[in-house]
């Protein structure tokens, strides 16, 4: 039994049903470190398709909306492949199944059967949708062994719709009556894959007496009464709960494989994303839209997170076309400015765009228009969209683990404010960079990388320390910011850093903060009395101020010492407001060269306050760090003014860098109103040895573009950008 537990985040994500598409991929814990999955698969006709489009029928659609509507719009897309609703909660073909519940409008009509020989007759690929987390009251009464039930034991209504039943998705109705439909649909129709919205238990954890049963035999425990994730049977439920969906997974492609060998079953959302890494010839991330206090790139973060274990396996990026908020406004439309930069995101991280519209009879038809100038678009530059493989010089690991297992170390502290702190600033920064995920810190990973940051990432196996350790003795780059390492990969403290030897430090056992009005002393060094490199750009000020916690570690080697602490005084009264201590020689920063290597460690949250409060001396000094312990030039460097998030990517006989412009008053809070265009952009490109450009070009500007090379660099200016730029250039 592994030790998995549900981070409370997770939990209410599960068991309040809401953003049920996003909800599954926390689950885990303990990954141990895998050899690569089997090269991504060139087989089959995954990779093919490279505009999606989703029509997801609601139950008064049939005879009412028009099919050859939607037919002709996806041809004016250039889609290449269609997920059409088929079944589960309704069925919109003449289903033999019994319980099985065909449309109330369904008369003798087929109306999937009718898309499907559609997008067939224009050559799409097409994945039939299945919902099974709901069913009516004949299913209830006939199956009363098929509803989930809640703690008390009584079958569980659906929240948002009172008529309905919540299934249970760990027991017969998903392992035995949804595979039927599973099968019926891939035999009747030959499509290409059955793709399940909401397929792991929605609405709560179930009682039912399947799932008692089931976990007694497979644990010896009853089913966990509490969410303390500290709770034996809690964490064996939450692994429990994975093991039970990949079995479901695999059963339900089995069928499916069965009835047409090409097609696969594809979950929308995997219990993990290491699973997904193990088992999906393909994935589709359902990240639709910004909702709160999101910035632009989260979209291009989640597909960095896929791309992380699936490689060059293709990821469909679902976006909709209304708002995301909480309030499920589902017939709503959205701005132009934003929906055209969140599918900018996904396209410039490497996904592949997917619109989804729910309900065949359209209210507001403002986005028809939109949807089809991104398409236009991405149909006209589809050679330099395909691409073979990132040239980012610089990752950041991605730990689910810690997500789900780590508590913080102090209240306040948030390993996800960490990660949001890193990503920001290396968009800020305009860092090409990619996430590597714990589960797969192979050499053919990671060595494609010269610098490996660790942002709090705590939680870690002896076997990933290991695995990084090696990274770093091959001439790999490290820096890592507060707590990385100092768990193991079920969240247990160790007595010092995993990575202690790498760090040169040790944990002195105490954590301060919350710290108020501390400061950071920088200190020129000893022999040159000049800064050290790190911080340029601060040479006016002795001081900048400190973040919110720190940990005390002690050095077990000497280092230099660009970086101490000023430890916190009074704020109030102003009377009191001046320093105790002027300066320690407690250092803030640990600067090591090894061999090839160079190795930062930052004891304190440098990347968690800036997310909390954006300061830009703190971003300019991990702007000198990142730079610092890269120790070489970047494959792209884009100057100018603005936020531009850049990706470098490498095709078949070309290379890209996308520039995708996030400047916006709305930035941090969408709908953005209006794009602004951001003025040129001097971009230096790095070119593969020997390689000569035989073309430059901007694919949005829609023209060529003079360029210089200088040895193997190519430099040339983007006088504009809109909201998405592409520098292609032909090798
Ligand atoms: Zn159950």
């Amino acid at each position: 039994m592994s030790n998995n537990t549900l981070s409370r985040r997770d939990f209410l994500q599960v068991t309040t049903g809401a953003g049920a598409f996003a909800s599954l991929v926390p689950a885990v814990a303990r990954h141990d470190i895998q050899p690569a999955p089997s090269q991504p698969s060139t087989d089959g006709w995954f990779d093919t398709p490279m505009r999606w489009v989703q029509l997801t029928l609601v139950e008064n659609d049939p005879g009412t909306f028009e099919p050859q509507f939607w037919l002709d719009y996806f041809r004016r897309l250039h889609a290449d492949a269609a997920t059409l609703s088929a079944g589960g909660i309704v069925a919109y073909y003449p289903t033999d199944v019994p319980l099985h519940h065909r449309s109330a409008w369904l008369g003798t009509t087929d109306p999937f059967g009718a898309l499907v020989s559609g997008c067939r007759s224009m050559g799409m690929r097409v994945v039939a949708r299945t919902d099974p987390h709901a069913a009516r009251e004949d299913v209830r009464a006939a199956h009363p062994d098929w509803i989930a039930r809640a703690s008390d034991g009584e079958m569980r209504r659906h929240w948002a719709n009172p008529d309905l039943w919540v299934t249970c998705a760990l027991g017969p109705y998903n392992f035995d009556f949804m595979d039927r439909v599973h099968r019926e649909i891939v035999e009747k129709y030959k499509v290409d894959g059955i793709f399940s919205n909401r397929w792991a238990p929605q609405g709560g954890d179930c009682y039912c007496a399947n799932c008692q049963t089931n976990f007694k035999d497979a644990t010896g425990l009853d089913l966990p009464r509490s969410n303390d994730r500290r709770d034996p049977a809690r964490r064996a439920y939450v692994a429990w709960r994975k093991t039970r969906l990949t079995e479901l997974w695999k059963k339900w492609d089995a069928t499916v494989r069965a009835a047409n060998p090409e097609a696969r079953f594809i979950p929308n959302g995997p219990p993990d994303l290491k699973t997904a890494g193990e088992l999906a010839a393909i994935q589709f991330t359902d990240n639709q839209a910004r909702r709160g206090v999101t910035p632009p790139w989260a979209n291009g973060r989640r597909a960095k997170e896929y791309r992380s274990v699936m490689g060059r396996r293709p990821i469909g990026g679902i976006f909709s076309v209304g708002l995301e908020e909480a309030y499920r406004w589902k017939d709503s439309v959205q701005s132009e400015p934003e929906i055209r930069l969140w599918v900018a995101e996904g396209t410039a991280n490497g996904m592949r765009p997917w619109v989804t519209k729910f309900s065949g009879v359209l209210y507001d038809r403002r986005w028809l228009p939109v949807v089809e100038r991104i398409y236009d678009w991405h149909y006209a530059h589809e050679r330099y969209l395909r691409n073979e493989a990132p040239l980012a010089r610089v990752a950041l690991l991605h730990s689910e683990q810690t997500a789900a297992e780590h508590a913080g170390m102090a209240p306040g502290d948030r390993h996800e404010d960490h990660m949001l702190g890193m990503y920001h600033s290396l968009v800020e920064s305009r860092v090409p960079f990619e996430l590597v995920h714990e589960a797969f810190l192979t050499p053919d990973r990671l060595d494609r990388f010269k610098l490996l940051i660790l942002a709090d990432a705590a939680a870690l196996s002896d076997a990933q320390c290991g695995a990084i350790r090696d990274y770093v003795n091959r001439g790999g780059s490290l820096l890592a910011t507060f707590a990385t390492s100092l768990f193991d990969e079920g969240g247990r403290r160790r007595e010092n850093f995993g990575l202690a030897d790498l760090f040169g430090v040790s944990f002195a056992g105490r954590v301060d903060g919350p710290m108020q009005n501390s400061y950071l002393s920088l200190d020129p060094e000893a022999a040159t009395g000049r800064h050290h490199a790190v911080l340029a750009g601060l040479d006016d000020t002795p001081r900048i101020i400190n973040g919110v916690f720190r940990l005390d570690v002690r050095p077990a080697l000497e280092f230099p010492s660009p970086v101490t602490l000023i430890p916190t005084y009074p704020d109030l009264p102003m009377e009191d407001v001046y320093p105790r201590v002027t300066h320690t020689t407690t250092r803030e920063l640990y600067l090591r060269e090894l061999g090839r290597s160079r190795i930062a460690y930052i004891p304190w949250d440098i990347d968690r306050t800036l997310w909390d409060v954006m300061c830009v001396d703190h971003l300019r000094l991990l702007q000198n760090t990142i730079a610092w312990t890269a120790n070489e030039p970047s494959p792209a460097v884009v100057e100018g003014p603005g936020i531009i998030d850049v990706t470098v990517w490498r095709q078949r006989d070309s290379m890209t860098v996308h520039l995708v412009n996030l400047t916006n008053p709305m930035m941090m809070k969408g709908p953005l109103r209006e794009t602004i265009p951001i003025g040129p952009q001097r971009v230096s490109v790095r070119l593969p040895e020997g390689a000569r450009p035989k073309k430059v070009q901007l694919l949005t500007a829609g023209k060529a573009v003079d360029y210089r090379m200088l040895g193997t660099v190519c430099t040339l200016t983007v006088p504009s950008v809109e909201v998405h730029e592409v520098v292609a250039i032909d090798l």
